[in-house]
């Protein structure tokens, strides 16, 4: 499962550039329409890449303190089913649900 894990976060890492790029791209102003929009869809995302690779760590965390696999909510066992789904799962199904419907 850590090799997992390990893949994962090689991945996302691999996906997204170095924390420098951010200030990085051209200010070409004949451009700028389509380099905003291109600019959105990178920062967009390096976000979700960030925040999965944030969960990643998270899990990791929870491998070395034992917790791995119980819901940081509940505290009950997330089923097997959705952590081969979602290695970084934090959370059962049901209180994703309710953490989903909260955000939105
Ligand atoms: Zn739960």
């Amino acid at each position: 499962m850590r090799d997992d894990l390990d893949r994962t976060i090689a991945t996302l890492q691999g996906e997204r550039p170095g924390p420098a790029a951010d200030s990085g791209y051209p200010q070409d102003s004949a451009d700028a329409g389509a380099t905003l929009s291109e600019a959105d869809r990178t920062d967009a995302l390096l976000h979700t890449a960030r925040g999965q690779r944030d969960e990643v760590l998270a899990a990791l965390a929870r491998i070395d303190e034992g917790t791995y696999g119980q819901c940081v909510d509940c505290g009950d066992q997330i089923r097997p089913e959705r952590l081969d789904a979602r290695p970084d799962a934090a959370r059962c199904v049901s209180c994703q649900a309710k953490l989903a419907k909260r955000r939105r």
